[in-house]
């Protein structure tokens, strides 16, 4: 295997990393002193400033204004973007606008790819992906879905409640996934539809208070009340929707991955920079055994995160779905990214609680990628089935002869 990064990457990785550094930490580094979130007009602002430095939409085509890299190549500059959290936000490649516009890359149709796919590109514009229902509705097993769309003449009308749903607050559309037809298994009879923010009968009930900061664009919950919207509003074909956010669930945790291997990365630099310095007991802190074990540690898993999530961009690269790769790279990376954050806060004392440095932050906001687009426990149901389907297949096998 050739792990060489091509020429171009290195060269748009060397850029990305310069402006992350340069423009992108500063405003991280002045929202952390002011306790608060990014505003729209300060991520529209970052946006024209990554434009103007040619780094703009790394995972879509050229056509639409992106950089035409393939999902092998966005790995290690989604890393370097996601050094800060607000690095995909200023390049438009955080979730959930990267995973909506893969979605609609894939599906949207001439006029839906013209009204939503093509502004959404442009960076002016925002969307959510409206999926996940309270108790008793779809959560981890999606074919719990109670919100449905019924059809009326040449329209449908959408009755539901959901939450999580991020970037409501400043969406300008949502995708909405819901129940279309009840005579089939969910498998088979969900759908998804688009409708603009505006939309009668679309209506915020409040956002989803998190850990830590608040997130741009919240994570709110929705209320659908009899929101009619035409039949040219679906997105693919009818009963496609499981298929759908299938296609655009394999890269979207790929590309969580990569962000979040980033913010990892730079925690552990941070880590290994104060321990460097600081002494105590007669030695630098990295002289402690137990200080480098811990940085040997978070090494090591950064390192094997990297593999794996290469390993499944090559997969999916080439056609394949990868969904057991997709899956443990996921519970890998989410868990070992949540365990080098630890260790570092660990290794800066209390200045790693404090704000002074933005690992404490960090800490609170990676815990929630155990979580969503599928817990740990799920993707390990999901591998686990693979184990089962691979080894009991090959034990009925019978033996070659010698
Ligand atoms: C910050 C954030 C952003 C989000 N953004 C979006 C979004 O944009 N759009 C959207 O639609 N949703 C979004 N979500 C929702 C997210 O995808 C769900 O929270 C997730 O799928 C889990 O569903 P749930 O919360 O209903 O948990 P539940 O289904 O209630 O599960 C609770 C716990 O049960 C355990 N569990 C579940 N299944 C199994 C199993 N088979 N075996 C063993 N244990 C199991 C897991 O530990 C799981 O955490 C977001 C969530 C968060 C926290």
């Amino acid at each position: 295997m050739d792990f060489t990064i091509p020429g171009h990457v290195q060269d748009i990785v060397h850029r990305v990393r310069q402006f992350v550094d340069d423009v992108v930490i500063p405003v991280e580094q002045t929202l952390l002193k002011e306790g608060r979130d990014i505003t729209k007009a300060e991520v529209l602002e970052l946006r024209e400033l990554a434009k103007a430095a040619g780094i703009f939409a790394p995972t879509m085509p050229k056509d639409l204004g992106g950089m035409g890299l393939n999902i092998m190549e966005w790995v290690p500059v989604l890393e370097t973007a996601g050094r800060s959290l607000l690095g995909p936000l200023a390049l438009h490649c955080s979730a959930p606008d990267e995973g909506n516009l893969h979605t609609l890359h894939l599906f949207a149709n001439e006029d839906q790819h013209e009204q939503y796919l093509r502004p959404l590109a442009a960076g002016g514009i925002f969307s959510g992906f409206s999926m996940t229902e309270p108790p008793p509705g779809a959560g981890s097993d999606p074919t719990m879905i109670q919100t449905t769309a019924v059809r009326d003449g040449d329209e449908w009308v959408i009755n539901g409640h959901k939450w999580f749903t991020s970037n409501g607050e400043v969406a300008d559309f949502l995708i909405i996934f819901a129940r279309t037809n009840m005579e089939v298994s969910p498998h088979k009879g969900c759908s998804i539809f688009l409708a603009p923010i505006d939309t009668p009968g679309i209506r915020m009930v409040r956002d989803m208070a998190t850990m830590g900061v608040k997130d741009f664009g919240g994570h709110p919950e929705i209320r659908y009340e009899n929101v009619r919207v035409p039949h040219s509003a679906m997105l693919g074909e009818e009963g496609q929707g499981f298929a759908i956010t299938q296609a655009r669930l394999g890269p979207a945790r790929l590309t969580h991955c990569m962000r979040w291997t980033g913010i990892a990365q730079r925690a552990l630099e941070i880590a290994a920079q104060y321990a460097a310095t600081r002494e105590a007991f007669g030695k630098k802190l990295v002289e402690h055994q137990s200080m480098g074990f811990m940085l040997a540690d978070s090494e090591m898993e950064l390192h094997a995160g990297r593999l794996m999530m290469q390993h499944a961009a090559w997969l999916l690269h080439n056609g394949e779905q990868a969904r057991s790769e997709a899956s443990m790279a996921k519970v890998f990376i989410s868990e070992s990214i949540n365990r080098v954050l630890d260790r570092a806060v660990q290794m800066c004392g209390g200045t790693g609680i404090s704000r002074d440095l933005p690992l404490s932050l960090w800490y609170e906001k990676a815990r929630a990628f155990r979580i969503y687009d599928g817990a740990s426990e799920v993707h390990r149901m999901v591998a686990a089935r693979q184990v089962v389907k691979k080894y009991t297949q090959q034990a009925a096998k019978p033996a070659a002869a010698d």
